[in-house]
């Protein structure tokens, strides 16, 4: 088991298997955004040599992310790789699951149900065609309306990630909160981070939850629910709808106490918190031995080092990120 030096338990982790996207969402990259050179990415074996070696650590939830994890070619081979992980006893994976943007889900619904997907989270922030483009940049919205038809028709439970964003879509709750209850959708609304340079201002797009909250609360009856997943994310029903809504807010909320998680990159690196620059590399003990034991020594030299919690801050004062590297890089 995995305890690092404030006695979190870490039993997830989010991986990057790539970091490359056929979007360019407004606040997660720059149009031009200049991806990392293929070589240095982990193959998808050493991807599935890395999961191993956080297994026997541990794990019990893997969550495969990007950038885009289905246009990584092969990426359908690592996931029935790591679907024959799943298992109910300690020393299997407990859950598989990714993260997407929707656009390639319609030929991969039914392969990621038979590797043992039980559930996805699906970004989408609008439900207006012109806006979606508008976000996305490159996406096509009927593209990702039809995946995630088939990912519903496939048995996946689905949870639509949208990002709350100042001016862009904050009219739009509503229609999202009755339209992911009227289809069985789960919703969690995100607070943007300041990761990574973009195109824009940032402190243009924040939208701090608690607001969005308070004024949800005027047009629908929200009930606390009592399900901590370890993450920022804090629950509600809608009784209207029945259907469960979430506020992920590592800005005004900070819930790094219960944090339970940690992430890699498509090279290697892990990343002990998503705030910090704190990081340790696994490409080389991967790459430096046959058999798991260096790895495995330092991820859990890395947990050691998980600190106590981020300090992002949105300041206009501030004209770079607080961060450099994109969420593309670490994973959202
Ligand atoms: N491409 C996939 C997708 O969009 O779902 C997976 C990777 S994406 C980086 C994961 C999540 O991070 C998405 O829900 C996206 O909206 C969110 N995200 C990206 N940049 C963000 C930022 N700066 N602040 C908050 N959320 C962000
Ligand atoms: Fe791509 Fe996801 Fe970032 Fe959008 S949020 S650009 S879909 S990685």
């Amino acid at each position: 088991m995995l305890v690092d030096g404030f006695g979190r338990q870490i039993s997830y982790v989010r991986v990057s298997v790539t970091d490359r996207c056929d979007f360019r969402c407004v606040y997660c990259m720059a149009e031009n955004m200049v991806f990392l050179p293929k070589r240095d990415l982990l193959s998808l074996e050493e991807l599935e040599r890395l999961c191993d070696a956080f297994i026997q650590t541990g794990v019990r939830k893997i969550r495969l992310t990007g950038g885009e994890p289905l246009v990584r070619r092969g990426v359908m081979s690592l996931i029935q790789a790591l679907g024959r992980r799943l298992g109910p006893v300690p020393g299997t994976l407990e859950e598989l699951t990714l993260t997407t943007n929707g656009s390639q889900l319609e030929r991969h619904a039914e392969g990621l149900v038979a590797a043992g997907v039980r559930r996805i989270n699906v970004s989408l922030d609008t439900l207006r065609p012109g806006r979606f483009e508008a976000i996305t940049r490159w996406g096509r919205f009927e593209q990702v309306m039809q995946g995630i038809a088939a990912a519903r028709s496939a048995g996946l439970a689905i949870k639509i990630n949208m990002v709350a964003l100042k001016d862009v879509n904050e009219d739009e709750f509503d229609q999202m909160i009755a339209w992911c209850g009227a289809e069985g959708y789960d919703l969690t609304l995100i607070e943007t981070m300041p990761l990574g340079d973009i195109d824009g201002d940032r402190t243009d797009q924040y939208l701090p939850l608690s607001l969005v909250r308070a004024r949800l609360q005027q047009r629908w009856r929200l009930t606390d629910l009592d399900c901590s997943t370890g993450g920022p994310a804090r629950y509600v029903r809608v009784e209207e709808t029945g259907g469960r809504l979430g506020f992920i807010t590592p800005m005004s909320h900070n819930f790094c106490e219960s944090c339970n998680r940690v992430r890699v990159t498509c090279t290697g690196t892990m990343y002990m918190c998503l705030g910090q620059e704190d990081a340790i590399d696994l490409r080389t003990p991967l790459r430096g031995a046959e058999d798991n034991g260096p790895v495995v020594a330092a991820i859990e030299a890395g947990i050691g080092r998980k600190p106590k919690g981020h300090d992002f801050v949105i300041d206009r004062r501030r004209k770079r990120p607080a961060l450099a590297r994109h969420m593309s890089v670490t994973g959202g």
